[in-house]
């Protein structure tokens, strides 16, 4: 199947008189014949469904899906993106391990990673995301465990040299985990380019409505646990009977660990009423991407024209700074998110935003409606200004979800608004 056939064929097809349609299976439990078949269950010694925390019909339609649209081995969902982002870490990460980050990334993740998982003594290096090969390998220790980035940074929209960084990692035997959130994979497929894992907020443009919070966790099936450094992969698991997850499940080792070993303890599950309606979102996918790009690539032309302009940031203009890679990694387009700073300062920013009427203010990105945000009055409204600039927050910078509504609307309400700056 092709990419826009997998969006609404794969992950489920129906059993004669079955629906045709994924059906949400509201139930928290799954009822056998005998006591036996449980227990094998309970083992991981058989497969099937039976309470809805480690797995459930519809959620496991719609990782089916996810998994073939990322060309992966299996997928978990999860409760929202910042779940699968803690499990992503922590299902290879203890205390005493080192993990190489990215310094721009969302600001949710940077929290998770900087304060949360750093006061439960796993230990971060965050690094440039235009760093170069010799300085990321230096960045390495005996107790690096993970490097992680984002394919597409929010809001800074800095893009990540994912093979490089795959490359760098695997010299020294370390997987590669990227957040794939804002090019979703009819962009990017970043197992393509050697990642081995993939982690989404499905909140974005995967659902794409803003209606259904939710993330996911894929398995490209591609990386080596046995350089003996993930014994938790490698060595029994006695709450599961001794399994070893890399001898009983192969190139799934990850993703079955993820899901029998976290979400049992953390229980940050999808609910089924949540995945049917990411999989309706995930139906369109592939005709909702081009649109944004096309929209966002035209609202980007304009306003790089605008004289009531002082700054556009988009990779897919030329003359950006990642145009290149850009053109590398997402030659169909980056998303619809762009960062502008109208003239007029902070206050510019404030009355231009004001002055929309098609494009709402909300915290949300990446859906159907256009809509905008000022980082510096609202998710990084603690920091001054020079601690703003240090985020790479410029205190004009509006991040603009261009949406796919008709674009001469969206030109207009944005054009009609800048006169205000
Ligand atoms: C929104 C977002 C997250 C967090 O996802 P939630 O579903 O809001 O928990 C993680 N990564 C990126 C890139 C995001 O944009």
């Amino acid at each position: 199947m092709k990419i826009n056939t997998k969006c609404i064929q794969a992950g489920y097809s129906p059993k004669n008189s079955e629906p045709r349609v994924v059906p949400i299976v509201q139930s928290t439990t799954f009822a056998y014949d005998t006591a036996e078949t449980m227990g094998n269950l309970f083992d991981l010694k058989e497969e099937g469904f039976f309470y809805t925390r480690l797995g459930n019909p519809t959620l496991d339609a719609v990782e089916k899906k996810i998994a073939a649209l990322e060309g992966g081995v299996g997928a978990m969902l999860t409760s929202s993106g910042q779940a699968a982002s803690l499990i992503s870490i922590t299902n290879i990460c203890k205390s005493g391990d080192h993990v190489i980050c990215s310094a721009a990334i969302y600001g949710g993740t940077f929290n998770l990673f900087n304060k949360t998982l750093r006061d439960l003594g796993i230990e971060f290096t965050f690094v440039d995301p235009a760093i170069d090969k010799e300085e990321l390998n230096s960045k390495f220790k005996s107790n690096t465990k993970a490097v992680f980035a984002e394919t597409l940074t929010n809001p800074s929209l800095d893009i990540t040299d994912i093979e490089m960084f795959a490359q760098v990692a695997h010299a020294h035997h370390v997987p590669l985990i990227i957040d794939n959130t804002f090019a979703t994979p009819i962009n990017c497929r970043p197992f393509e380019w050697g990642a081995d894992i993939v982690v989404h907020s499905t909140s974005k443009y995967m659902d794409g409505h803003a209606v259904a919070l939710g993330g996911v966790i894929v398995d490209s099936g591609n990386f080596d646990w046995n350089s003996g450094d993930y014994k938790m992969l490698t060595t029994p698991d006695e709450t599961y009977h001794g399994v070893i997850y890399t001898e009983q499940f192969g190139k799934a080792a990850y993703i079955v660990k993820a899901r029998t070993h976290l979400m049992r303890d953390l229980g940050p599950q999808q609910s089924p009423q949540n995945a049917f309606l990411l999989n309706l979102g995930l139906e369109t996918l592939h005709l909702r991407m081009p649109r944004h790009c096309e929209n966002a690539m035209k609202v980007a032309q304009f306003l790089e024209k605008s004289d009531k302009v002082e700054w556009i940031n988009y990779p897919s203009l030329k003359g950006n700074k990642y145009y290149d890679l850009a053109q590398k990694y997402m030659p169909n387009g980056t998303c619809g998110v762009i960062a502008f700073g109208p003239k007029g300062g902070k206050e510019g920013a404030a009355r231009m935003m004001e002055a929309l009427k098609l494009a709402k203010i909300v915290i949300h990105v990446a859906d159907a409606r256009t809509c905008v945000l000022h980082p510096a009055t609202t998710t990084h409204r603690q920091l001054n200004d020079e601690q703003l600039a240090a985020a790479g927050i410029m205190p004009n910078m509006i991040r603009l979800s261009v949406g796919i509504e008709d674009i001469d609307d969206i030109l207009e309400d944005i054009a009609q608004a800048l006169e205000k700056v």
